[in-house]
């Protein structure tokens, strides 16, 4: 990738930034400092592998401390570089207040290819990183708490976590230092499907808005509504699993890194799946068109209701941007679409929903997560059996007064009492809807807000100012 590639992703968030901050009618100065990164730092490490030493270049970026901790993602990819760490850890602020979860934004990366290390080798990589990060004091739960991102998963995390107790075995909240953990080292239930279950409500809310609808001359709901998906990783995966499980929704194309399929009777994610992993591919998935590697791009011109990139920014560019054929695109990766590709959709009438709102289930199941760290306790361990007993003597009444008795399966389902992971979905799925219907009151309140985008941005500017303003140091 050349390096004008990666200046454009940090310069189309900033010009995101500019013209949405138009409408703000904040002062320069303020608007300067919310723009800003506030701190990046950049380590090179060594690393023994097979007998010989391996200089590792990261980074971590906090791009805002209006809230504390910072919180991110932490990327190993060959991609990364300081722009685009410091472009994804803007992003994160923006995203963090969106949802309203009271962190500033940060972001990680290690320029690594993560699938050409063994096992043993990325963790003495993870806790090398951790253990820099720890030197700077740019990790802890009052600090800034890392979490999975594009090439890492929960094993990474628990490296994290047990690097940095070992560091700080007095910290009583230590578990805190990062999320995204198993379940089984104090990571919460849900939050591996989080950003793609974030995703699927962010979708689901707008197909479910009529005056939304109308404007883009398409029927209200999910089912039976055409999908295409980019990317397999663990967003892209979960989004097209709950999509299809719970929003009947049609899968017809598919990428990956080996290349793209388009069925237009519909894909089943979890056969495809099965597939990919005893053939090591989703190239000749039985009945569909296949398009080998180099034609992988051609995904996002496969015709669609719905477009989800769900792998790395500058996917959607001024050169594609006329060929897309999806009335919808979903921004489940950071950064899919750049700030020249949007204004070509948005004159072609695609509508965005951008990533700042959409990818945010993430982070918001981080919180929860970070919550449960703090207070040591699963969610739902205090009320479950109360509620149960309540829900019991309710239906108790219920068939005396009525001397009816209640079906046997309706009674258990009544009855439950909400588990940690119930608990998880109803907030991440509260989150997603009114922070939707938010973002979309002010796209049409405001009339100058070109897109839901400019709505999301001036949204987090306006809350992150509040926050700023708060302080007392600003006009
Ligand atoms: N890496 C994810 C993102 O880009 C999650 C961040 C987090 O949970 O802190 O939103």
């Amino acid at each position: 990738m050349s390096a004008d590639k990666h200046g454009t992703f940090l310069a189309s968030v900033n010009s995101y930034y500019d013209s949405a901050a138009q409408h703000t009618g904040l002062n320069q100065g303020l608007l300067d400092q919310i723009k800003s990164c506030n701190s990046v730092y950049q380590v090179n490490f060594p690393v023994k592998i097979n007998g010989k030493v391996k200089v590792i270049e990261a980074y971590r970026a906090q791009h805002s401390h209006h809230r504390n901790p910072t919180k991110g993602g932490i990327r190993y990819s060959m991609h990364v570089n300081q722009d685009e760490v410091v472009a994804l850890a803007t992003l994160m602020s923006y995203k963090c207040a969106i949802v309203d979860v009271p962190f500033g934004g940060a972001k990680g990366g290690v320029k690594i290819n993560p699938w050409e290390y063994s096992e043993n080798e990325l963790e003495k990589i993870t806790r090398r990183y951790t253990t820099e990060l720890v030197r700077r004091k740019f990790i802890g739960p009052a600090i800034d708490v890392p979490a999975p991102d594009y090439g890492t998963g929960s094993r990474e995390m628990a490296w994290i976590y047990d690097t940095y107790r070992a560091f700080h075995p007095e910290d009583i909240n230590a578990a805190g230092c990062v999320t995204g953990k198993p379940v089984n080292q104090n990571g919460v239930r849900g939050r591996t499907e989080a950003t793609g279950r974030g995703c699927y409500y962010g979708i689901r809310q707008a197909l479910n808005t009529p005056k939304l609808m109308k404007k883009l001359g398409m029927t209200v709901g999910t089912a039976g509504k055409r999908i295409v998906v980019q990317g397999l990783g663990n967003v892209g995966s979960h989004t097209a699993m709950i999509s299809q499980d719970e929003g009947d929704m049609v899968i017809v194309g598919v990428s990956e890194v080996e290349g793209a399929i388009y069925k237009k009777d519909g894909i089943d994610i979890h056969d495809l799946l099965k597939f990919r992993k005893e053939h090591g591919s989703i190239l000749n998935y039985p009945g569909a068109e296949s398009f080998g590697k180099d034609q992988r791009r051609i995904v996002m011109e496969f015709d669609c209701d719905v477009l989800i990139p769900a792998a790395l920014e500058n996917q959607i560019t001024e050169k594609n941007a006329e060929k897309i054929q999806a009335k919808i695109i979903g921004e489940a990766a950071n950064g899919p679409v750049t700030a020249g590709a949007a204004k070509i959709l948005a004159q072609r009438g695609v509508m965005v929903i951008p990533d700042i709102y959409l990818n945010a289930g993430g982070v918001t199941v981080s919180y929860f997560e970070w919550l449960k760290n703090l207070s040591h306790m699963r969610f739902g361990r205090l009320e479950k059996r109360f509620d149960e007993a309540n829900n019991r003597r309710i239906i108790d009444q219920i068939e005396k007064l009525t001397g009816k008795s209640v079906d046997e399966r309706d009674r258990n389902m009544i009855v439950r009492g909400a588990d940690e992971v119930d608990l998880v979905r109803s907030g991440l799925e509260e989150t997603m809807i009114s922070s939707f219907d938010q973002l979309y009151e002010v796209y049409e309140r405001k009339r100058k807000v070109e897109d839901l985008r400019s709505a999301a941005f001036v949204t987090a500017i306006s809350k992150i100012a509040n926050d700023y303003i708060s302080l007392g140091i600003w006009p």
